[in-house]
Order: C-alpha cells, then sequence, then structure tokens
C-alpha cells in the first residue's frame, strides 16, 4: 500500500481482463481496517494540504476553531464545517475565476472545467495534470468494477463541453484501454446521426442520461429499427440523472437495449464523479470510500446517520491537489447499508440509488415529494411512454398535482381511460392525489441531457392576481 499523498498510480498497469477487482486488496478490505488504514491517514494528509495552500479552508477552519492535526478519527472529522455550492460560488464571485481554493500554480494546470449550471450560474474547475491522472484511475478502477474491459467500445452520448460527465467517462474508457467513441450530443440532427453510428459501429458500451437513452429509443423505434437488435449494447451507464437507479425505468432501458444497466455519479465538483457507481451485480452503487469519502448525514446535526438509515450526502475528496472538496454538501437524499453485496466488494452501498437532489423535492399539501417516485410509477406501467411532467398549479390556497402523461403508440382509444384510472390509483397508493392527463405520444418536449420534469406554477395565481 503506497503512503505517499498525493498517490502515484502506475500508468501502465493493467489487471488481467478475467481479474473482478482493478485493485483487490482495497476494494475488498474490511471496512474498519479501510478506514483506519487508508480512508483517514488520506483524509489528513488531503486536510493539512489544503490548510496550507488554500486560503479558502484556512479562512473557514480558523473561524470554526479547526485544524488538521485535531482530526484524528472520522468522528472528529464530523466536526470540520459543511461548505455548500453557494459558498463555491460566493467565493469565485469574489475570487475569480477559480476562487480562493486553487491550491496550484498556473503551470500545473491541466484543464478548465466546470458544472452543468442546473442550479444557477455554473461553477469553474481549474484541474491539475496531477489530478487529471488520478480522475481517469478512478474512473478506469469503477468502469472495470461494472465490467468494462479492453475489447468494449464506449459509445459517449453526452455533451462535450464544460459539464464533466462525458469527459469522465472518455478519460476512464481511455485509462482502461477500451475504444472510445466520443460522439457527443446537442448539435442540430445528432441524434439522427448516433443511431447511424450506433447500428453501424456497434457499440457495445453506452453512456449518457437515462432520458437521451430512452429518446434515442424511440427515435430508432420510429425508424424502424429495434434497439435490442439492431444495436449491440450489453451494457449501458449513466450518470447525471437519478433515473437509473429507479427500479422501472431501469427495466425499461434493459428491456429495450437487451443490456444490462449501471447507476453511477456523484457530483461534477466531486470528480472523480464515478466513485458511488454500481458494479456488474447491480445492488445499489457503491461509495468507493478510499477515493472520495461519502457521509449520508443528519441535515440538523451535520454527523452521519447510521447504515439503514436515510440521510444527505456529503462528500470529500482524498485525492486531489486543485480545488479539493471537504464535506461539500452536495445535497441528495439517499439511504446507505454496508451488508455484503455478491460482488466481493466491501464498500457501503446506496441501494436504493439517489432519490433526487433535496433542491428537486417539492412540497405538495404538506407531504414532500420527490420528481423520482413519480417517474417509477409511470414507467412501472405498460401503456404509458416514456416522457412525463409534473404540474403544481394553486387555485386559491389548495395545491393541486398535475401528472401529465402519454400513451404509447400501440395503445387503443378505448384503453386510454383505463390507464389514466390506473395511473391516478397507483399515485394514490403512494400517498399522491393528482390529477392525471393522457396525451397524444410525443407531445411532450424531449431532452438530450437532463430532463426537467416539475414545473411549479404556484406563484403565477398571485403573480397575475397581484399585477392587476
Ligand atoms: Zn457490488
Amino acid at each position: 500500500m503506497t503512503t505517499e499523498w498525493p498517490p502515484l498510480y502506475d500508468p501502465a498497469y493493467m489487471p488481467s481482463p478475467r481479474d473482478v477487482y482493478w485493485n483487490a486488496e482495497l476494494e475488498t478490505m474490511d471496512p474498519d481496517e479501510r478506514e483506519q488504514t487508508v480512508v483517514l491517514p488520506k483524509l489528513r494528509a488531503q486536510m493539512a494540504y489544503a490548510y496550507k495552500k488554500s486560503s479558502f479552508y484556512k479562512r473557514i477552519w480558523n473561524e470554526a476553531g479547526i485544524e488538521p492535526e485535531d482530526i484524528r478519527s472520522l468522528e472528529d472529522f464530523e466536526s470540520v464545517p459543511i461548505i455548500t455550492k453557494s459558498d463555491i460560488r460566493r467565493d469565485q464571485m469574489e475570487n475569480p475565476p477559480f476562487g480562493s481554493n486553487v491550491c496550484v500554480s498556473a503551470d500545473e494546470m491541466a484543464r478548465v472545467q466546470g458544472t452543468s449550471g442546473t442550479t444557477g450560474k455554473p461553477t469553474a474547475f481549474g484541474i491539475s495534470k496531477g489530478d487529471m491522472q488520478r480522475i481517469a484511475e478512478a474512473h478506469a478502477r469503477a468502469m472495470w468494477g461494472f465490467g468494462i474491459r479492453e475489447d468494449d467500445t464506449v459509445f459517449i452520448a453526452s455533451f462535450f463541453s464544460l459539464y464533466w460527465g462525458s469527459w469522465g467517462a472518455l478519460m476512464g474508457t481511455e485509462r482502461l484501454g477500451a475504444t472510445a467513441f466520443p460522439f457527443g450530443a446537442g448539435v442540430p440532427g445528432q441524434s439522427d446521426r448516433a443511431i447511424e453510428w450506433m447500428e453501424e459501429i456497434k457499440p457495445t458500451v453506452f453512456y449518457g442520461t437515462p432520458s437521451y437513452s430512452l429518446y434515442l429509443a424511440e427515435k430508432a423505434k420510429a425508424k424502424g429499427l429495434d434497439p435490442a437488435k439492431d444495436f449491440n449494447f450489453r451494457l449501458l451507464f449513466f450518470s447525471g440523472e437519478p433515473g437509473a437507479g429507479i427500479p422501472s425505468t431501469r427495466k425499461r432501458i434493459e428491456e429495450t437495449y437487451g443490456g444490462i444497466c449501471i447507476d453511477s455519479g456523484s457530483t461534477g465538483e466531486m470528480s472523480p464523479w464515478m466513485t458511488n457507481c454500481e458494479c456488474s451485480h447491480r445492488q445499489g452503487m457503491h461509495l468507493w470510500q478510499d477515493i472520495v469519502y461519502a457521509e449520508l448525514v443528519n441535515p440538523d446535526t451535520d454527523k452521519r446517520v447510521p447504515y439503514g438509515q436515510e440521510g444527505i450526502t456529503v462528500y470529500t475528496h482524498l485525492e486531489r491537489t486543485s480545488q479539493p472538496m471537504i464535506r461539500y454538501l452536495a445535497g441528495d437524499v439517499s439511504l446507505w447499508v454496508n451488508d455484503p453485496c455478491p460482488c466481493g466488494r466491501t464498500y457501503p452501498r446506496l441501494p436504493k440509488g439517489i432519490y433526487g437532489r433535496a433542491d428537486d423535492m417539492f412540497v405538495v399539501r404538506g407531504e414532500n415529494v420527490t420528481p423520482t417516485a413519480i417517474e417509477d410509477v409511470i414507467r412501472g406501467i405498460y401503456g404509458l411512454g416514456d416522457e412525463f411532467r409534473v404540474v403544481i398549479t394553486r387555485e386559491k390556497t389548495m395545491d393541486e398535482l398535475i401528472v401529465q402523461a402519454e400513451w404509447k403508440e400501440d395503445v387503443n382509444t378505448e384503453e386510454i381511460s383505463a390507464l389514466k384510472s390506473r395511473l391516478e390509483r397507483e399515485l394514490k397508493a403512494r400517498g399522491l392525489r393528482t390529477v392525471v392527463q393522457m396525451l397524444e405520444p410525443n407531445s411532450l418536449e424531449r431532452t438530450e441531457f437532463k430532463a426537467k420534469r416539475v414545473i411549479d406554477q404556484r406563484g403565477l395565481y398571485e403573480e397575475i392576481i397581484g399585477k392587476e
């Protein structure tokens, strides 16, 4: 076991194709032993480094009266202040362009990346040369874990822009020695081209968002193709949206493409973002704790919740020299367990995936609702299309939840009202009183990226009335 920090990885190292693990020792170690002998020492080294190099952490920790040497256990670590996206954003505004957490000089920089800006102004990241190598190594390890090998061709059907997702998938593919097909997305006509290439080259692995894979499948079917027969995907892996961890969406993707569906991804800030990922057994995403240390915390105490319980995701880099995130609140809701996985890895898991970002949740008539719960119901009903919208309105004082769903092309008109009642009934069984509006196939807009499926119009009534 290497003890230097940041760790050095041999770029020439490759396991044998038959090996289950990229790094058997780290992946199957007794979890307590791994925490004591690997995670904690790396955590302390990462903190000492950040304290010395980052005026961002020096200020925050000084204010909290914390010095890195004080942190001698993972329990001690729970007293380190949590940082948020708005802390990073504010710091970058005050200290443009990368903020006061850069830690490396201009000659050590390799890349500028950023977040997708889903929830506001994107944040920028300057990534060091060493970090690029370590991110590639981490992603190769994760991708090996879900079953990608050198003879695979990975079709990357996602934006190549500031967004980390596509680049992370590409870096892992290259380090692993598989063939990369960095196709991209978002250019007019590109979905049609994607279908042509998927049929012609027959890549074996797909990467993108779950929404986009379903959209491509719909488009392919409209051209008379069968994605399970005319393409050759044996494995599809996803990030950027919770879909791949939602049982009925997963089932729909697997039935459509005839390959296995793998959920992955923490958040762009945390790259390597694949340290949350499923193995080929698909028992929920493993948390690869020796690369990025993940905690599920109780938001009232900022301390870890016991295994078996729900919490909010907080992540810490263990080997980043540029812009390390230390106790970064990603704010996703999930549940974690540490019972054994058939793959033999001893990392904790998120058996239900990430239910959605805490900021995607909405409250209707006093109940917390996650869009993923609605998605699970809709995608589980054969006869309903893949796309849907949730519209929340308020008439006077009462919130109303309207779910718009499409019927599939092959549904007879006399079946539509039965589909509507079934959807209303199944949503009601989950505690959601809704009005379902049935729409013709393809009436809702499709996305090539992250779908925006919740439209909150509760302010509209007051807005209009207020203006009169
Ligand atoms: Zn596993």
